[in-house]
């Protein structure tokens, strides 16, 4: 349909594409304008594809309902694989920290994923994190400990506090992964040695 036959008050496909863009984080209305014409000029089994990608996200992508982790089906991929050690179970505050744990090939248990860390002044507490479902996970005597690799910042450090005092008294051992991150630093972005260290290196909270 050309501009000339939209009815009116319908808007302009293009731009509505860039204003939709711009919402996502790190975009700009400038980048959000660059990629929306780099769509548009793209060859159309790339638009067909990404249109199609879009959509399958939209219906499939959910919570695991053992991990809370991003997942295309009930169970996402790791809770579901039998050779993973069922007794330990890392604690992450983002999907993206789970991703790069995995990436460094160091970690053979299963994960937990809160979706954020404690941080009172933005109105966050225990209730807005995955937290009773961590608890829940702890109820029979399978997990034996909890490590806990929130970023070393104050509130990373202030969620694995927490988890420890909720967690401890289960008899649970909760550990924290060593500080060799650059404090304040995103273990999303840490480099697999780092992070390697970072665990091998755990420690009791
Ligand atoms: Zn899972």
């Amino acid at each position: 349909m050309s501009e000339r036959d939209a009815p009116p008050g319908d808007p302009d496909p293009l731009r509505k594409l860039s204003a939709l863009l711009s919402r996502l984080p790190g975009i700009g209305e400038k980048s959000a304008l660059r990629l929306a014409l780099s769509i548009v000029r793209a060859d159309p089994e790339y638009k067909a594809v990404l249109a199609e990608t879009i959509d399958t996200v939209r219906t499939t992508m959910r919570s695991c309902e053992i991990c809370r982790d991003l997942s295309h089906a009930a169970r996402c991929g790791i809770c579901s694989d039998a050779r993973r050690d069922r007794a330990t179970i890392c604690v992450v505050a983002h999907p993206q920290d789970r991703m790069a744990i995995e990436r460094s090939g160091v970690f053979r248990g299963l994960y937990h994923v809160l979706h954020g860390v404690l941080d009172p002044l933005a109105g966050v507490g225990p209730a807005e994190l995955q937290i009773n479902t961590l608890l829940e996970r702890l109820r029979d005597d399978t997990v034996t400990e909890v490590i806990v690799a929130t970023s070393p910042n104050v509130e990373g450090d202030a969620t694995a506090l927490y988890i420890s005092k909720i967690v401890s008294p289960l008899g649970v051992r909760v550990t924290r992964i060593a500080s060799g991150l650059a404090v304040g630093g995103e273990l999303e972005y840490a480099d697999l040695s780092t992070l390697h260290r970072a665990l091998e290196d755990r420690r009791p909270l």
